[in-house]
């Protein structure tokens, strides 16, 4: 999902002594993570390098973020506000954002998304990982047709559950086939975000 494109020669740098704020929202929870400025050298070395990079006002130099804590931003993608004077980077954190060692440095920042997209996030990470031990790293190593197998079930358990058990049987079932449908569709690929976008297509289409 790329932002917006744009030309750096149509950014107002002449605003602010050839500094644009910039708001790092993490690509994936939405949460706000930090603010820092750019100026245009900062912009060209985040696209070119794809880590976020920044001029700092205090130490009057380039910096970019984690070069040494290793706490690095790696780019999404980066749009321009309407009047072209505050930039958006979406951006994946690797560790806490904050050098207070939180992940936001906004304490009260909400996760943007909730909790099933965080899920989604963490489904993405053992995919990309494959931490030993983790049952979401044995179900994806079983093979697509296993974790197909196990939606299936769970979806044919959702339904009997609805139609025959409790309440507090129905959600068990349901949140089982909610993680496994994440999981199913992370091993191709895929995320929670790409549902949503055909959800809202739909949706705006009246369809
Ligand atoms: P880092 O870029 O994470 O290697 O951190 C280097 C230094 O930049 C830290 O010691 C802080 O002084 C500063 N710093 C790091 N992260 C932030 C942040 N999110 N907001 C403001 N200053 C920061
Ligand atoms: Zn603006
Ligand atoms: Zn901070
Ligand atoms: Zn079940």
């Amino acid at each position: 999902r790329a932002g917006v494109p744009f030309a750096a020669d149509a950014l107002a740098w002449d605003k602010q002594d050839g500094l644009l704020p910039a708001i790092v929202q993490d690509a994936d929870t939405r949460r706000v993570l930090m603010l820092g400025y750019m100026d245009r050298e900062a912009l060209r070395v985040t696209l070119e390098s794809g880590h976020v990079t920044f001029f700092s006002r205090s130490r009057q130099r380039l910096w970019t973020k984690g070069e040494t804590s290793g706490h690095t931003l790696d780019l999404v993608s980066i749009e321009a506000d309407c009047d072209a004077d505050t930039l958006l980077v979406q951006a994946r954190p690797h560790g806490p954002t904050c050098h207070l060692g939180r992940e936001s440095c906004f304490a009260g920042a909400p996760a943007g998304a909730g909790f099933l997209q965080r899920l989604d996030t963490l489904v993405a990470t053992r995919e990309r990982e494959r931490p030993a031990g983790s049952y979401t790293t044995r179900l994806l190593e079983g093979g697509i047709r296993r974790v197909a197998q196990k939606v299936g079930e769970e979806g044919v358990e959702t339904a009997l559950a609805a139609v025959t058990q409790s309440d507090d049987e129905l959600l068990g079932e349901a949140g089982d086939l909610l993680y496994h449908l994440l999981v199913l569709l992370r091993a191709r690929g895929l995320g929670l975000g790409d549902v949503e976008a055909l959800l809202e297509q739909r949706h705006a289409g009246g369809s």
